[in-house]
């Protein structure tokens, strides 16, 4: 399979766009080493564009980004795609508006993770964010379907953008790149703040009104007209 020339420069711009998006990973201290990364589907067409697997953060380019088919095999790109491909290529094929998939190991999501329990929603910003709980997704591991079923039979019942995969890590998604990697971002965020909120007495439920009613104001009002 080749890429034709009126997708080029959809997949020159993705690119560029996973390639930065990586600076938010390190800039809001989710990643260590290679651990985590940030792809983004070509839109109306069966790829995606991921990072390249082992490469240190401080060398990613927009050239050295890989694109695969929606099976995870390599499309155009140098380098082996990040190993997380297959359960994002799993992502893509089954959950047709998800335009963006991000996976780290930030600590303290994945402190809850490692315990296998949901963040419980109690703070605005979780109602707004994710319309509940930060659920948690089953025990897989790497090597077939198992993770990308796992995040997105989770997925499918929860209005969550996010999945604490159990004894691993977080894996979002988004319309967009962008979007996951917020998604991520607030993820660490509040699984911090409900932390340490915790080691200081139990933290007092949203009622499920007020959690709606935040939720459908952020996710539609919320921000520039
Ligand atoms: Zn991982």
């Amino acid at each position: 399979m080749s890429v034709s020339t009126d997708v080029a420069t959809t997949i020159a711009a993705l690119r560029r766009e996973v390639c930065a998006l990586h600076a938010e990973l390190t800039r809001y201290g989710l990643v260590v080493w290679t651990a985590g990364n940030v792809s983004a589907r070509v839109p109306g067409h069966d790829l995606l564009v991921i990072k390249p697997s082992g490469v240190s953060y401080d060398d990613l380019t927009p050239d050295n980004m890989v694109v695969c088919d929606l099976e995870g095999r390599v499309v155009e790109g140098d380098h082996a795609p990040s190993s997380d491909t297959q359960a994002q290529a799993y992502v893509y094929r089954e959950l047709p508006a998800v335009g963006g998939v991000v996976h780290t190991h930030s600590t303290y999501a994945t402190a809850w993770a490692a315990r296998g329990e949901p963040v419980p929603c109690v703070l605005t910003m979780c109602a707004d964010e994710f319309g509940g709980d930060i659920p948690v997704g089953p025990f897989a591991v790497i090597g077939d379907d198992s993770i990308g079923r796992g995040i997105v039979e989770t997925l499918r019942s929860s209005r969550s953008p996010a999945v604490l995969m159990r004894n691993h890590g977080v894996f979002t998604i988004g319309a967009t790149a962008r979007a996951a990697v917020k998604a991520a971002v607030m993820c660490e965020d509040v699984a911090r703040t409900v932390h340490v909120s915790r080691q200081l007495g139990p933290p007092i439920p949203l009622r499920q009104g007020d959690i709606d009613s935040l939720f459908d104001r952020y996710q539609n009002d919320y921000g520039q007209p």
